[in-house]
């Protein structure tokens, strides 16, 4: 008898030749440097904890606190029953990181990005984003409906050649970005994005997800380390260096306004949960008054960095906490990662379709020793 669901069957087996079958790792501690995954003690090189907050007393202690005054959910939508007066203290913390006039919570980054830009940009505009930016800026375009071209991977020329090739189309024009792209680790040219941008009356959002907290000397971003000053929108999470859960948006009161009203991933949806949100607001405070936490997180970047060049190896990019290492094709990537898990460590391999090439992604965080480092430096020169 056949079913309507056989598809699945056919589905899974294609991704399965594919060698793109992938599932999940069971995590059974606190967030710190070691896990224990699937019942093992391991080392722990693939978190976005990048500060060590996401297992910090002082977090557990808000998140606690936040939950014995208001409960454990918020209840409703922001519109409705859900807007909690911590949602606007998190909200004024978000904005003075930034230095922007307002910002906006939503449940995630994902729902940040995909609400901000539908909303943002319509039928008769132009998306112009760069080809490995994250999926929700691409499904955001997406859903937006506007004419979405990507350019290649950094590249301003192609960029430049694209806006002069389509801009007088369009209404509006909008180009998004990640700051620090998250599997690469590079670093986008916000500075002279911007430039262009002006040149051509084009809107810029530029996606902060693995650079608050990390770069700028107030823990601000990318874009606070470059010093940008012009108007632009900043989408972030809270769920990186933040250690909680949630997106925002940064930018105009203008801007946070009208996406109170049509943001559609923001009006029909409930609130940021107390515990998340009272967690971010002491992540917020800890990111700005301690830049020693970020100190060590450089310091250990440094220190990876200098190990790797003894050794010869060659990251994609090396400008930020995450480094990734490319060791061959598919099943030798798989094979490395196996290695590493082998010897307790756990730093996987990121293949497509989430990246066009294979390669181990690991990630540090300040509160990795350098004893923790040295011993990733020895297993990779093993394997
Ligand atoms: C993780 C990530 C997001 C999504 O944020 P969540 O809060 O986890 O939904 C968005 N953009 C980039 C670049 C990311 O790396």
């Amino acid at each position: 008898m056949s079913t309507p669901y056989d598809w699945l069957d056919r589905a899974l087996a294609s991704i399965h030749k594919a060698n793109w079958y992938r599932s999940t790792q069971t995590v059974s501690s606190k967030a710190a440097t070691t896990a224990i995954v699937d019942g093992r003690e391991m080392l722990m090189f693939a978190s976005n904890n990048y500060l060590g907050l996401a297992g910090d007393r002082r977090l557990i202690d808000a998140a606690i606190a936040a939950t014995e005054i208001y409960g454990t959910g918020a209840t409703g939508s922001r519109l409705v029953s859900g807007h909690l007066a911590l949602h606007g203290q998190l909200e004024t913390a978000i904005a003075d990181l930034k230095n922007t006039e307002a910002a906006l919570v939503f449940s995630s980054g994902y729902l940040a990005n995909l609400g901000t830009i539908a909303a943002i940009a319509g039928a008769r505009d132009l998306i112009l984003g760069d080809e490995y930016n994250h999926s929700c800026l691409k499904k955001g375009s997406l859903l937006s409906g506007a004419t979405a071209i990507d350019y290649r991977h950094l590249d301003l020329t192609d960029l430049t050649a694209k806006l002069q090739e389509n801009r007088a189309k369009y209404r509006r024009c909008l180009i998004i970005t990640d700051s620090v792209f998250s599997m690469d680790g590079d670093l986008a040219s916000l500075r002279e994005i911007m430039d262009l941008a002006q040149t051509h009356d084009c809107m810029v959002l530029v996606d902060e997800a693995h650079g608050t907290g990390v770069f700028g000397d107030r823990g601000g971003g990318l874009t606070q380390a470059l010093g940008i000053q012009q108007d632009l929108i900043q989408v972030g999470t809270l769920s990186k260096a933040l250690g909680s859960l949630g997106g925002y948006v940064a930018g105009s009161a203008k801007l946070i306004d009208y996406l109170r009203n049509r943001a559609a991933t923001w009006i029909y949806t409930t609130a940021l949960s107390p515990a998340d949100t009272g967690a971010a607001i002491a992540a917020i405070e800890i990111i700005r008054t301690e830049p020693q936490l970020r100190d060590r997180l450089w310091q250990n970047v440094e220190f990876f960095k200098q190990g790797l060049q003894n050794l010869g190896i060659q990251a994609i990019a090396d400008d930020s906490p995450i480094l990734a290492i490319e060791v061959g094709d598919i099943p030798q990537t798989l094979q490395v990662a196996a290695n590493l898990r082998k010897n307790g460590i756990f730093a996987p391999a990121i293949r497509p379709p989430t990246v066009p090439t294979p390669r181990i992604r690991i990630t540090l965080m300040a509160s990795h020793t350098q004893a923790q480092i040295q011993f990733l430096l020895q297993c990779l020169q093993a394997v």
